[in-house]
C-alpha cells in the first residue's frame, strides 16, 4: 500500500512558504543524502520555480550515506541547469559553514548591512534543517528532534549583520506517486510513525539492501547465503535476537523496528538507497506500469 502523509499544518506551511519566497534571495533545499531523489519535495520545486529563485541543494546526513554514490548525485545535480548541490553532515559545524559561501555566490548583489542576503531553508521533515541552523548560528536556537515534524512555524534567524535565514516547517506533499519514495522516506524517518507499516517498510528496505549491500547485511546479521526473503528475513533477525512472543512465535514487528533503526543510525554501514541510475530505472519502470 502506498504511504501518504500530509498533516494539516503543512497546508498552511506551504502557503507561508509561497509568501516567504517573494522576500528571499536564495532557497536552500535540504535533502537526505541516502535518498536524494525520494526526498525532493515537488511542492518546493514548484513554489521555487514560480519565483525563479536560485537554489542550493544540500545533501545532508552524508556521514550515513555511501560516499561514492553521494559523489554521483552531486555530479548529476551539478550537471543540470541552474542547480547547485553540495553534500555535508550537519553534525560537522565546519562543513555546514560552506552553505553560506555558496549562497553568497548565488546572490552576489546581496550580503551587506543595507541589503542582507536572505535565505529560506526548506526540506522534508527530519532531514536536518534545525541541526544545520544551529551549526550556522553556533547555538541551539532551532529545536532538533528525532521525530518528524517538530518545527511547525516559520522562524527568522539573523546569522550575522549581512545574512538572514528563515526556517520553515518540514513539508511533505499531498500525494506520493511512487510507492518506493514513500517507503524510502519512511525508512529514513521523514514520515510520521502512524502513517506507515513497519513490517512493509522493513521488507522494502531489506529488498534494496539485499540488492545493493548484501555484504553489509551478512556482517551485521550473520546471514548465510542466500539471504532470506520476505518474512524469513525478519524471522532470522527475531530468532538471532531472541524476539519471541507468547506461544513461541517470533516477534516480526520488533525485528522490523530493530532493522529500520539499525539502518537509520548507521549501524549496518554507510548506505545510499538510490543512485541517479537506479532512480532513473525506478521511474521508467513505474511509468511503464502506470501506462499499461
Ligand atoms: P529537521 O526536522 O529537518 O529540523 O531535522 P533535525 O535537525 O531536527 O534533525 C533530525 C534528526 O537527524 C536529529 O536526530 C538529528 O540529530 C539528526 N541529524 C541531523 N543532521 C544529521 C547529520 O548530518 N548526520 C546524522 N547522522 N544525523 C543528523
Amino acid at each position: 500500500m502506498s504511504i501518504q502523509w500530509y498533516p494539516g499544518h503543512m497546508t498552511s506551511a506551504k502557503k507561508k512558504a509561497e509568501e516567504a519566497m517573494e522576500f528571499n534571495d536564495v532557497i536552500i533545499e535540504v535533502l537526505d543524502a541516502r535518498i536524494p531523489g525520494s526526498s525532493i519535495n515537488p511542492l518546493i520545486e514548484s513554489i521555487r520555480s514560480a519565483r525563479q529563485r536560485p537554489h542550493l541543494k544540500v545533501l545532508n546526513k552524508a556521514d550515513l550515506a555511501d560516499s561514492k554514490v553521494t559523489e554521483q548525485w552531486i555530479s548529476y545535480f551539478n550537471s543540470q541547469p541552474k542547480i547547485n548541490a553540495i553534500s555535508l553532515s550537519a553534525k560537522k559545524t565546519s562543513d555546514v559553514k560552506q552553505i553560506l559561501l555558496h549562497c553568497e555566490k548565488l546572490a552576489p548583489h546581496r550580503g551587506t548591512n543595507v541589503k542582507p542576503l536572505r535565505m529560506l531553508i526548506m526540506g522534508v521533515p527530519n532531514v536536518g534543517k534545525s541541526t544545520i541552523i544551529n551549526a550556522l548560528k553556533n547555538k541551539r536556537i532551532a529545536k532538533v528532534g528525532n521525530v518528524p515534524a517538530v518545527t511547525k512555524m516559520q522562524q527568522r534567524i539573523e546569522i550575522n549583520n549581512s545574512m538572514i535565514l528563515t526556517d520553515t516547517p518540514g513539508m511533505m506533499w499531498p500525494k506520493i506517486t511512487n510507492e518506493l519514495d514513500g517507503l524510502f522516506l519512511a525508512a529514513s524517518h521523514s514520515i510520521g510513525i502512524n502513517a506507515y507499516d513497519e513490517i512493509e517498510t522493513a521488507l522494502a528496505l531489506s529488498d534494496t539492501l539485499k540488492e545493493k549491500y548484501p555484504e553489509l547485511l551478512v556482517n551485521q546479521y550473520s546471514f548465510k547465503s542466500p539471504i532470506p526473503s520476505d518474512e524469513d528475513f525478519l524471522r532470522h533477525i527475531a530468532s538471532s535476537r531472541n524476539f519471541v512472543m507468547k506461544g513461541k512465535k517470533f516477534d516480526l514487528l520488533k525485528a522490523a523496528i530493530t532493522f529500520i533503526n539499525d539502518y537509520r543510525s548507521g549501524v549496518i554501514g554507510k548506505i545510499s538507497l538510490e543512485s541517479p541510475s537506479s532512480r532513473k530505472l525506478m521511474l521508467e519502470t513505474s511509468n511503464q506500469l502506470k501506462a499499461s
